[in-house]
């Protein structure tokens, strides 16, 4: 399995939540701005690490499921998320 990283620059987030749709572990979080839960799909039992500053928020999975997060980061507005693999 591929460990990949997904990042959410809070500058450039704008709140849409177009993210939110794509992958269920994109959630509302403070100040309306988009954070990651890996508890927030109520369908997968999803592990990760998330670290949630004042300006990004850095969440690491190892699973299947890059492809969604990088449906999240294609569908959003401002180009507020990046996805990339990370070596494990
Ligand atoms: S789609 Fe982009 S701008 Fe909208 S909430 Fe998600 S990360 Fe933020």
């Amino acid at each position: 399995m591929p460990r990949y990283e997904i990042t959410i620059e809070k500058d450039a987030c704008d709140g849409i939540f177009a993210c939110l749709t794509r992958d269920p572990r994109f959630v509302e979080g403070e100040r309306g701005l988009a954070t990651i839960d890996p508890d927030g799909d109520p369908i997968y039992d999803c592990e990760g690490d998330v670290t949630d500053t004042a300006e990004r928020v850095v969440a690491t999975f190892d699973d299947d499921r890059m492809d969604e997060a990088k449906q999240a980061a294609a569908a959003c507005p401002t180009d507020a998320i990046v996805v990339k693999e990370v070596d494990g």
